[in-house]
């Protein structure tokens, strides 16, 4: 259960002085590149073993102060999430089942040997950004203010050990249509000589060392002519991609989407699979190899691909190609009907008859 009980954090905000006229952020909002355009200020609160979490602060946006020997820079200690704010029509800012980002950073936070941060804190962080920073959360189609909470180990100590000091911070950066003109096919590299983690590894935990992983079979995959690449474990059963899982949808209406220790449980695969529950799909987590998805796309028994993410939503898989073959992919119409299902009700434009949405 959440640990809403908590008392509160006192928050000290200390206000940009330099923060852009509402004329600046509003050409910033027009078309911003995804991650190149950040907000005034950002949320920090501190930890140390001997005084828990404190020093709960709002400040103005800019570099962080790190001791070189931070034990970040040398071992990897870090975790991170990705969640958004939505501006409903009406004005008022909505995020979207932010006690599992609270969970799952939780979960990231014990894998990296971090303190777990209380799902409570972790909320009244985005509320205390969005308090402040409210007017970046831009109302344009398809477009939200991107929420990226990180942790990372700020000790000054070269021992192989978990830090001491860590710092929890949460930065915010306004984001446009992923796909410009609508969500189309990308192309997926299904890459045999790198894995992206394995048995017993961090891939369940969001932490920084697995995307440095995934950067040169991604070169790889762009060098390819590919968009993004497709992982496999050491049973050659299907994972994920670099920063998105990955959905099959069969003739008979299953959906099956991997089961595995070491992929990342995404909210928006859950989201998308409750609500294809919902319009009576049998929805199957189970392992698919690599052979079972290039003979059902062969054989017609698959008859729709598609990835999911917080920062795309719903890709539709076009293409998968490996060392020795291209497999063209069959297209469908559930991956966009549930996209359009769930950004209705992020957006507001829909019920949300699941309880998901969370006013900032
Ligand atoms: N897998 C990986 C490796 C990711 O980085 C992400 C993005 N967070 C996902 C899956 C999808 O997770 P979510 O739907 O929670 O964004």
């Amino acid at each position: 259960s959440l640990d809403t009980e908590r008392a509160a954090l006192e928050f000290a905000v200390t206000r940009n002085a330099a923060a852009k006229s509402s004329a600046e952020r509003d050409e910033l909002l027009r078309e911003p590149a995804f991650g190149t355009v950040f907000t005034d200020h950002t949320v920090g609160i501190s930890w140390t073993e001997d005084a828990g979490w404190h020093d709960a602060r709002v400040q103005p946006y800019g570099p962080i102060s790190l001791d070189p020997a931070a034990a970040v820079l040398h071992y990897g200690q870090e975790i991170f999430e990705g969640i958004k704010a939505y501006r409903h029509a009406d004005g008022s800012v909505y995020t979207f089942r932010p006690d599992q980002n609270a969970r799952r950073l939780q979960r990231s936070a014990h894998r990296l040997a971090l303190p777990e941060l209380p799902a409570e804190y972790f909320l009244q962080s985005l509320r205390e950004l969005i308090a402040v920073d409210g007017g970046w959360v831009p109302s344009g189609a398809d477009q939200s203010l991107y929420l990226r909470p990180f942790m990372y180990a700020a000790e000054a100590f070269l021992g192989v050990r978990p830090a001491r000091h860590v710092e929890y911070a949460l930065i915010a950066s306004p984001v446009g249509a992923y796909f410009k003109g609508g969500a189309k096919p990308v192309s997926i590299w299904l890459s045999e000589d790198y894995a992206r983690a394995g048995k017993g590894g961090t891939g369940a935990a969001k932490t920084g060392g697995n995307y440095a992983a995934s950067l040169l079979p991604q070169a790889e995959a762009s060098a390819q002519g590919c968009d993004q690449v497709v992982f496999l474990d050491h049973d050659r059963n299907v994972e994920e991609l670099g920063g998105m899982n990955v959905v099959f949808v069969f003739k008979d209406g299953t959906i099956v989407t991997p089961k595995s220790d070491s992929i990342l449980e995404g909210i928006t695969r859950r989201s998308l699979l409750e609500l294809a529950a919902a319009r009576g799909h049998q929805v199957r987590e189970r392992a698919i190899s690599i052979d079972e998805w290039r003979q059902g796309v062969a054989s017609g028994d698959i008859v729709e691909v598609f990835a999911c993410g917080t920062a795309a939503v719903v890709a539709p898989i076009g293409a998968l190609k490996g060392h020795d073959f291209t497999d063209e992919q069959p297209s469908g119409t559930l991956a966009l009907q549930l996209r359009e299902e769930l950004t209705d009700i992020q957006y507001g434009r829909r019920g949300d008859a699941h309880g998901w949405l969370y006013r900032l």
